[in-house]
């Protein structure tokens, strides 16, 4: 794991580093807001830290497993844009759009449109839509 503490930029593409953006969060801090949540989630997909994923995903909707691992073809993600992030009390919603490549494909968008809940402090992934773009 010491390797991914030297990452600039973080994976969620923020300047800072990860060990002063996604890494405490993945180490166990809770996310300051649902957009906070998401980048962490988006770098948690680059590093395969499937438990993370599912710790961050809320109960009702959360799959048993996302086997990452064995993915085939694996993604390589290629970056991350917030477009939007609205919050309304314990409940937020977030638009990104990621780009990946899965093998040696095309690089292709990912467009999703994210809900989040917070409980007891803590944000949640709910689900999400994935808009014509
Ligand atoms: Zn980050």
């Amino acid at each position: 794991m010491q390797a991914i503490d030297t990452l600039t930029p973080c994976p969620c593409g923020n300047s800072a580093g990860y060990a002063r953006c996604c890494g405490p969060l993945h180490a166990g801090e809770a996310a300051t807001s649902a957009e906070v949540l998401m980048r962490s989630r988006y770098s948690a997909y680059v590093l395969k830290r499937e438990d993370y994923l599912l710790a961050t995903w809320h109960a009702s909707t959360r799959p048993a497993s996302l086997k990452l691992a064995a993915q085939q073809p694996a993604p390589t993600w290629l970056g991350l844009e917030v477009r939007r992030h609205e919050q309304d009390g314990e409940h937020a919603t977030v638009e990104f759009i990621a780009r990946l490549r899965y093998g040696g494909g095309k690089a292709q968008r990912m467009h999703e449109i994210s809900r989040f809940v917070r409980e007891q402090g803590r944000w949640y992934y709910l689900d999400g839509q994935f808009p014509e773009s």
